[in-house]
């Protein structure tokens, strides 16, 4: 149980505060000893009218008496103490008693029965016992608080049982008492050793005070009191012990010092019940005067605004952050309504919002603000703050809720920053379009809506034509501005409710909602294409574009949002392949050649690493001679299941990818193995690859050569030829020309492939030092029967003749076709007049039995003198000739 005034613990070494009760006992001490030792006052046995006197002192002390009972008992200080019970309960008992020794002294008139000093003993002996017995248990009882109030009362009902049983005995059963006076001898023993007795417990009450100080009670005042009220208590039982009539100077003495006694007392239990509890009552008002000053100063403090409210959410405080946000004062705002000070509106719905502080105070628990309420405070002068808040309920000891406390903070600078980060992840900064993640989740919003509604959804992906050559004619900074401006009007020419969204570069997806016929459709893309279409007047600049759209619509296409942005793009590039400007709607057998395509490059690959591939080569002849110049080296397939295939059923798969670096290096590496075989075995053929335009691009390609030739020893360079399609040398010309001299300085020749079929002009060709020109053989197949490609032949070989180079010419697929070639003055050829592409194990026996064709090496004396200008003779004229030789 707490002490209820746990400080200022007293001790008697406190000098200053005991001292004056020292000398007053010391003073009162050496008077009794005084009256006691002087002869002087022995005189004094018997003092006139003390009956008179005695009444006095007695209604003074049955005054003090009841005022310690009312002082201790009513007092209304909390729970009281036991200790403070005891005293003033018995004091009401000694109260009574002393009133009924006081009507029983001789002289006193009937109350009851007649008055006699063993009546007066008794009631006096009584009163002495029972305060002597109170001051003991008070004083060596632990302090003890009485919680209850039938605690209290029973104590009390002890006290009152305990006069009205003294009253019953001396009143009515006085012959059951011991006898205390006899006429004639005076005292009894018994009534000395009571004295005696009462004077021993006094004593010891005394001490265990001195023992306990500050141990029982803490208050300085009640200890001193109370010690002064046991030791002058001992003093008047001693001034009865030793008096000698009952109106003698010691019993004069006796009541005046039990009444200073009663007096210390009621002092001490005034103390301790009414003074020490309202000391304490005052200093801790002043406390928490202290600490609420303390409270609002901190509150002012606080970064956060707080606002305070009662039970019902009237307003009681607002510090100085929360009137400046609400644009209230504290005084204005201090018991007004809350919601009329604290204006709270989602800021997306614009609705208003529970007070979070109601919240507080129906659930008793703390409400804290979620990212999703976006709380929205708005002023007394309606400007805006975007807030996060806290509220708590405040609740007193017992766990009710008083009021609540609301603390929020501006975050509208966080929540802007916050908008900006999330728009930017979701826009493209350019344009300000949504870009690929936005446009990801209304593409799925729009499948889910159209799927509700039962409308078509089409996802169209633009591209525009002609961009980049504004871009690398004009800047980026232009380029940026026509982006722009192209955003613009594809928002204008849409309808509200689509999304035009930009991908990246000049790729753009718009989304149409809600579209019912294809009709529509044709409508609006037609509408928007025109737009693209229509001349940009940017920075003074007139530029003309295009732009190529693809579609596909939901639900006749695939209901996920990448495989509808994928068919959009493919879609897309129909339209370009099919002259730009249009739109192309995307087909699923479309999309079935794409996944074929997928399929085969995986199988292709696999193939590579199977070693799969190998060559075949097709010689190269010297018409002239018939000697076996070299080799083609051609590339063959053997599918296990397809059997031989060639290059063109498998190559084109590869070539937009990588693949088709491996696949040539695979070929290098093949070539040479082979060159260094033949090598040994004494065949100087110069064998020709074909380097495919991705892998030419490398800038890696020379180092590249130049490992692999490192790992065939047995393969001179000089035996090595690339063939260079010429189409693939004029993309980059400068590149391919720095690789054919590198290539040249390493021994390797270089040849241009299908030449003629990429309409070189002469310029380039002095740009090209290949060694070699092949001719194409579309144009040598068909020179027997095509004027022009006669004489395209024949321009090719008097240019190469200019230009110092070599030239073979392809597809010389008959002997009349080698006759007209070596009339043209071409002596290499290559053709299935000769021999078709053959495995390499066959090339030696076919080289060792290869004979020359009489009829293509008779056939240019014979046709001497003929022009090649009439094809049509030239053919049947050399036809006959053959036919005769
Ligand atoms: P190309 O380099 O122009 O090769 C000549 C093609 O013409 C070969 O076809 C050959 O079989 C064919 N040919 C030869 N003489 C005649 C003839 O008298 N009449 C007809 N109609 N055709 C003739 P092939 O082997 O199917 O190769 C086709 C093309 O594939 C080659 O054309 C070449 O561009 C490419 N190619 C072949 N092998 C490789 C290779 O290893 N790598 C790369 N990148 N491309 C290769
Ligand atoms: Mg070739
Ligand atoms: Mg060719």
């Amino acid at each position: 149980m707490p002490m209820i005034f746990p400080d200022n613990t007293p001790s008697i070494s406190d000098q200053t505060s005991w001292q004056p009760t020292i000398w007053l006992l010391w003073l009162l001490s050496a008077l009794f000893l005084f009256v006691w030792l002087a002869p002087y006052f022995h005189s004094f046995e018997k003092i006139a009218a003390f009956l008179t006197l005695h009444n006095i002192l007695e209604t003074l002390s049955v005054a003090f008496a009841a005022l310690i009972f009312v002082t201790g008992c009513q007092s209304n200080i909390g729970a009281r103490s036991l200790n403070i019970m005891l005293i003033s309960c018995a004091f009401l008992a000694v109260a009574l008693l002393d009133f009924g020794h006081s009507m029983s002294c001789p002289g006193m008139p009937l109350f009851v029965t007649p008055a006699g000093p063993s009546k007066a003993i008794a009631f006096w002996l009584a009163a002495r016992f029972i305060s002597a017995l109170s001051l003991l248990l008070a004083i060596a009882l632990k302090w003890k608080t009485l919680t209850f109030s039938y605690s209290r009362n029973l104590v009390f009902l002890f006290f009152v049982a305990y006069a009205v049983v003294a009253y019953w005995l001396i009143l009515l059963h006085p012959q059951s008492l011991p006898k205390t006076y006899l006429s004639g001898t005076g005292f009894t023993t018994f009534k000395i050793i009571a004295e005696y007795a009462i004077t021993l417990m006094l004593i010891a009450a005394t001490i265990l005070i001195l023992l306990f100080i500050g141990n029982r009670h803490t208050d300085n005042d009640y200890s001193r009191n109370l010690f002064k009220a046991a030791a002058i208590m001992v003093l008047s039982e001693l001034s009865f012990v030793v008096y000698s009539n009952p109106s003698d100077i010691f019993t004069l003495l006796g009541h005046c010092y039990k009444i200073l006694a009663f007096y210390f007392l009621y002092k001490a239990v005034y103390s301790a019940s009414v003074k020490s509890p309202h000391e304490k009552l005052q200093t801790l008002q002043n406390r928490g005067e202290i600490e609420m000053e303390l409270a609002q100063i901190t509150l002012s403090s606080i970064g956060d605004a707080i606002v305070t409210t009662n039970y019902d959410g009237t307003i009681l405080f607002l510090n100085r952050i929360a009137e400046s946000l609400t644009g209230w004062s504290q005084d204005e705002a201090e018991g007004k309504p809350l919601n009329e000070v604290l204006h709270l509106v989602n800021q997306m719905t614009r609705k208003p919002l529970i007070n979070p502080a109601f919240l507080a105070v129906r659930d008793n628990k703390t409400v804290i603000d979620e990212p999703n309420n976006h709380s929205l405070l708005i002023s007394r002068a309606n400007k805006e703050h975007a807030i996060e808040y806290t509220a708590s309920p405040i609740c007193n000891a017992e766990g009710y809720v008083l009021g609540s406390v609301l603390v929020f903070h501006n975050i509208s600078e966080k929540f802007q920053l916050m908008e900006q980060i999330s728009w930017q992840a979701g826009h493209d900064t350019l344009t300000h379009l949504p870009n690929r993640t936005l446009l990801s989740d209304r593409i799925s919003q729009a499948i889910a809506h159209a799927s509700r509604q039962q409308h078509l959804l089409l996802v169209c992906f633009m591209d525009l034509d002609g961009f980049k050559a504004v871009n690398d004619l004009h800047g980026h900074e232009l380029g940026d501005k026509l982006l722009i401006e192209v955003a613009r009007r594809l928002i204008n020419v849409v309808r509200s409710n689509d999304t035009v969204s930009r991908l990246g570069g000049d790729e753009f997806v718009l989304l149409l909602n809600e579209v019912n016929t294809m009709d529509e459709v044709d409508i609006l893309i037609t509408r928007v294409l025109e737009e693209m279409a229509r001349p940009y007047q940017i920075a003074q600049q007139t530029l003309k574009i295009s732009a190529s759209i693809g579609m596909t619509v939901f639900p006749f296409d695939s209901s996920d949002t990448d495989t509808l942005l994928r068919h959009a793009d493919q879609a897309m590039y129909q339209a370009k392949q099919k002259g730009r400007n249009r739109f192309h709607l995307f087909d699923a057998s479309m999309d079935l050649q794409v996944q074929e395509h997928h399929q085969l490059l995986s199988r292709l690959e696999q193939a590579v690493s199977n070693k799969e591939l190998l060559l075949h080569y097709q010689p190269k002849i010297n018409l002239k001679t018939s000697k076996v110049m070299g080799m083609e080296g051609l590339i063959r397939w053997q599918h296990p299941e397809q059997g031989l295939l060639e290059p063109l059923d498998f190559l084109h798969l590869a070539e937009d990818s990588n693949l088709i670096v491996d696949i040539g290096n695979l070929v290098l590496h093949e070539a040479l193995s082979q060159i260094a075989e033949w090598h040994a075995a004494g065949h100087d053929w110069v064998i020709s690859v074909n380097i495919a335009a991705r892998q030419l691009k490398q800038h890696d390609f020379i180092n590249n050569l130049q490992t692999i030739l490192a790992q065939h020893p047995g393969a001179p360079a000089s035996m090595l030829e690339l063939e260079i399609l010429e189409s693939s040398a004029l993309a980059d010309l400068e590149h391919v020309r720095n690789i054919i001299l590198t290539c040249q300085k390493m021994g390797i020749s270089v040849s241009l492939d299908d030449f003629g079929s990429g309409y070189s002009s002469l310029a380039y060709l002095r740009h090209l030092p290949v060694n070699t020109l092949k001719i194409d053989q579309l144009f040598v197949r068909d020179m027997l029967d095509d004027e022009e490609d006669c004489a395209l032949v024949d321009g090719i070989l008097q240019m190469a003749r200019v230009f110092k180079r070599e030239v073979v010419a392809e597809g010389m697929e008959t002997a009349a076709h080698g006759a007209l070639l070596l009339k043209l003055g071409c002596t290499v050829a290559q053709g299935y007049g000769i021999a078709r592409p053959m495995p390499a194990a066959e090339v030696a026996d076919w080289a060792a039995q290869f004979k020359p064709d009489p009829r293509w090496q008779n056939y240019p004396a014979a046709l001497v003198g003929w022009g090649h200008i009439a094809t049509e003779t030239n053919k049947v004229q050399a036809e006959l000739l053959l036919y005769k030789v």
